[in-house]
């Protein structure tokens, strides 16, 4: 996105997707590995392709609890007596031959031997002692699910890059894995910094207030399949701010603070990073989340967050996240956007793109309406947990009416 001549536009900020671009050209995907056993796998990132050992399915076997037999040996038009003679149970494959005019018993996953071809769902049939009357399927193969239908050994299953889910989970233990390579997990050290800021379980004197935004990041490193330290409240005293930085910046891949990036007396933050470190620091035209500090500490990646509580989480989502992903190795995925009707007016200064939290849902008609989740303070944190989405409104975008066809981003993992 260029940045375009508006009467409203600040020229000195800058358009959120240059931003996230050029901080993803500054950090590097981990190329260091490890062997993790499928048990531990969830949420790690894949570092290898993965082919499969095996066929899948492994062997025919039946989709369905029923009777196999030789289409062959049915009359197409009137129901067939076959004469059983055994049973295929999964796990107890028929140890028989097949023959004409006979059939077996069979359940779902249970082999189906070479020589008969086809099943039959037993609420099509009627038994009489062994003898079996079958009224015949559609067509040959019917309720087979054949050897390597899925597909076939030596077939690429999964690739480097994706992040292992539930169903990657299933997938890798349906071929046989037992262990996995995966991707380094990151490390985050963090910090809130702040006179006011005291810890959950501690009594509040005047002007003071919780630190809320240590936890919020909590929970997005977690979400975020990290391995986090977490380093406090760190008072608005440059010595101290010093010492976290160096503690943090030793042992972590990324550090990351809150607070201290604007331009008040108290935000040293800039100072000790620019002795430090090497920093840069970006007003972005987004909104929330104006202040935001990049760049080297050491051999960690630094990423100063703004103070409000608001402001801090949707800066985490919108360009830390994406840093913790290509360091992590992850492929991008563009995220899903879905067209909704606002059912609530947006009042909108030109200039910076907004990411109101919003309620998605769907009208009496099935079609998706959003409303916003009221007052949109960077400070009213409660905002993001009303929401399940982002209501994305483009930089130059002024006052929005209701009614009006808006871009929705819905809350993915990460938030939810
Ligand atoms: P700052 O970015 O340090 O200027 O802080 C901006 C606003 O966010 C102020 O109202 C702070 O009190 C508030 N704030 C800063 N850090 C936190 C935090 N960790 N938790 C809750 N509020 C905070
Ligand atoms: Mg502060």
């Amino acid at each position: 996105m260029s940045k375009q001549p508006n009467a409203c536009a600040q020229p000195d900020l800058m358009p959120p997707q240059e931003a996230i671009e050029a901080l993803l050209a500054q950090v590097n995907a981990t190329q260091d590995s490890e062997m993790v056993s499928l048990n531990d796998a969830v949420g790690r990132v894949l570092s290898e392709d993965l082919a499969s050992c095996i066929d899948l399915p492994p062997f025919d076997n039946s989709s369905m609890d029923g009777f196999a037999f030789r289409f062959e040996d049915l009359n197409l038009s009137t129901s067939t007596e076959l004469t059983l003679i055994g049973t295929s149970f999964a796990g107890h494959p028929f140890k028989g031959t097949p023959q004409a005019n006979t059939c077996i018993r069979i359940m779902t996953g249970a082999p189906v031997p070479a020589g008969y071809d086809t099943v039959q769902m037993q609420e099509k049939t009627t038994t009489n002692a062994d003898i079996i009357s079958i009224e015949a399927p559609k067509a040959k193969g019917a309720n087979v699910r054949y050897r390597g239908e899925e597909l076939l050994a030596g077939t690429n299953v999964l690739k480097s890059g994706i992040q292992i889910r539930a169903a990657e989970m299933g997938v890798l233990a349906t071929i046989g894995i037992s262990q996995v390579r995966v991707k380094r997990k990151l490390k985050v050290a963090f910090f809130s910094t702040g006179d006011e800021l005291r810890p959950v379980g501690s009594d509040l004197a005047p002007g003071q207030i919780y630190d809320s935004n240590r936890y919020s990041i909590k929970g997005l490193l977690t979400q975020a399949n990290v391995e986090w330290v977490d380093l406090g409240v760190i008072e608005d005293d440059k010595e101290a701010i010093r010492g976290a930085f160096r503690e943090a910046a030793e042992q972590a891949d990324i550090v990351l603070t809150s607070g201290g990036v604007s331009v008040g007396d108290a935000d040293y933050t800039k100072q000790i990073l620019s002795e430090e470190g090497e920093i840069t620091f970006w007003r972005l035209a987004i909104k929330p989340g104006k202040p935001f500090a990049f760049g080297k500490l050491g051999k960690a990646v630094f990423c100063g967050l703004p103070g409000n509580p608001v402001s801090s989480m949707v800066t985490f989502y919108k360009l830390v996240w994406p840093i913790i992903n290509k360091m992590q190795g992850l492929t991008p995925k563009a995220p899903v956007i879905v067209k909704a009707t606002l059912s609530t007016p947006i009042r909108k200064q030109p200039g910076r793109a907004e990411y109101q939290r919003g309620v998605l849902s769907r009208d009496e008609n099935g079609e998706l309406v959003v409303a916003t989740t009221g007052g949109q303070g960077s400070g009213m944190l409660t905002s993001m947990s009303l929401a399940n989405c982002f209501i994305n409104l483009a930089q130059f975008q002024g006052d929005v009416e209701a009614g009006s066809t808006v871009e929705v981003e819905p809350f993915n993992s990460v938030l939810c």
